[in-house]
């Protein structure tokens, strides 16, 4: 069996061979799993310098001597790397005085600083399908994010504690600016809030548990809804970007929504991390520094704040290593275009706009099919894998090994 990399529920229940540059006998791997896996066959990176291909040797080399050279080297990206190459970066940066950052900055890092503090409740997935009888999609669309997400865990599958299952035991809610794959299995129970209306919507959820009359959204649904809540034994709440992105500084509203509703019940929440490792990113660095991302080792001891968070430091940095991300397509353009102005390094298996415009590229093998070592889950749980193809690519633990060595 082989662990599928293409998001972070790491499905460990795949099958697949490859035959003549294709992916064949797979088993159990949805259609976004088979595009990552498939993309290693197409878009394959080779080394490169100022876009001229080198060998493997060269370009760590060239690499090791810009990380040497600079007085503010910033090193980001992570979230699609293992636990063991996360481990070799943070020491990287450590050695060059360097900031690190990773894809939780501009995401659902200030969710997650408030799972991995307890300030939130939080649980597995498989506590979810054995016991969650009510799953609330806020801001998420696992259907099309995360896409075995409801038969695995949240609202297919039956559990310990729910046999019936979908049928009778469990009720899927969706809350979400429009009509997502996800609120659609569930148009009766689909709450649809204002761009940047997740904080009325809460406030008009805690007005209900109330017993008051909520402010915003059709009061009766509302009314109906905060019975469910009320009625629930033990319920989910699944996180996802739009809600993170909506509430921003207003995320202590969310607290005290868990707060009473676990006054009343159990209430859980689970972030609805992408990338494959980025959690575990977040963990590692907090075991190392206390802090979840945006750190700076200018000084000897770890520092954090905005100022080193990517979206400053590709400002103020001289040199840039960016690991398993793409932020040339992901981050705001002025970041983009602050990175493309210095010597950067790329170490990725497939090609993006970031190794297009890099000046040292550096392919790897890609985890999952071709590298082993550890991810975490969107829940937290630690997953082992083992490659299921031979590779000639180095892994990341390994470059980055090497680019350390050479410094
Ligand atoms: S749900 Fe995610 S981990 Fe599972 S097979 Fe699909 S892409 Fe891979």
């Amino acid at each position: 069996m082989a662990i599928c990399t293409g998001c972070s529920l790491l499905c460990e229940d795949i099958e697949a061979a490859e035959k003549d540059g294709a992916l064949t006998h797979v088993k159990n791997l949805c259609r976004k799993g088979h595009g990552h896996f498939q993309a290693a066959f197409t878009e394959r990176t080779v080394p490169m310098i100022d876009g001229e291909q080198v060998d493997l040797d060269r370009a760590i080399t060239k690499a090791a001597e810009i990380l040497k050279s600079a007085k503010s080297p910033l090193l980001y990206g992570w979230s699609n790397s293992t636990l063991e190459a996360q481990a070799v970066g943070i020491e990287l940066a450590e050695k060059l005085g360097a900031t690190i950052d990773d894809t939780s900055s501009s995401c659902q890092g200030i969710l997650m600083e408030r799972i991995l503090s307890g300030k939130l409740p939080t649980c597995t997935l498989d506590d979810v399908r054995n016991y969650a009888d009510t799953s609330i999609f806020w801001g998420s669309d696992p259907s099309s994010s995360h896409p075995r997400h409801l038969s695995r865990f949240s609202y297919y599958p039956r559990g310990e504690k729910r046999q019936k299952s979908y049928e009778e035991e469990r009720t899927c809610i969706a809350v979400d600016v429009r009509k997502s794959a996800t609120a659609n299995l569930c148009p009766n129970y689909y709450f649809q809030v204002a761009p940047s209306g997740d904080a009325q919507f809460m406030e008009a959820i805690l007005a209900v548990l109330e017993g008051k009359i909520p402010r915003v959204g059709d009061k009766k649904k509302m009314i109906g809804l905060g019975s469910i809540l009320k009625k629930t034994e033990w319920g989910v709440i699944f996180a996802g970007l739009g809600m993170v992105y909506s509430l921003q500084e207003k995320m202590d509203l969310f607290e005290k929504l868990l707060a009473r509703l676990n006054e009343i019940t159990t209430f859980k929440v689970v972030p609805m991390v992408g990338h494959y490792n980025m959690r575990g990113f977040n963990e590692l660095l907090l075991e190392k520094t206390g802090f979840i991302n945006r750190v700076s080792f200018k000084d000897g001891k770890p520092a954090h704040g905005p100022e080193h968070s990517v979206v400053a430091a590709a400002k103020t940095c001289d040199a840039a290593l960016i690991i398993g991300s793409d932020p040339f397509s992901a981050l705001p353009f002025g970041t983009a275009r602050a990175l493309a102005k210095v010597p950067l390094i790329a170490i990725d298996p497939r090609r993006s706009l970031t190794t297009d415009g890099a000046k040292v590229v550096i392919p790897s093998a890609l985890s999952g099919l071709e590298a082993g070592g550890t991810g975490v889950r969107m829940d937290g749980v630690k997953i082992k894998f083992e490659p299921i193809m031979k590779s000639d690519l180095p892994t990341d633990e390994q470059i980055l090994t090497r680019i350390m060595e050479a410094i």
